[in-house]
């Protein structure tokens, strides 16, 4: 997931399909990759 540092909506963006990372929303060409919640596993005993 990126998120874009204009308008700051979450972006799906595919690197490997298209290099260009832009905006849909607000066509703002930086947007910082962000990382999803990670949800720990705990094995409890
Ligand atoms: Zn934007």
């Amino acid at each position: 997931m990126y998120k874009c540092l204009n308008c700051g909506k979450e972006v799906e963006v595919d690197l490997k399909t298209s290099k260009k990372v832009i905006c849909p929303f607000c066509g703002y060409r930086i947007i910082k990759k962000i990382r999803p919640v990670v949800l720990k596993k705990v094995h409890a005993r």
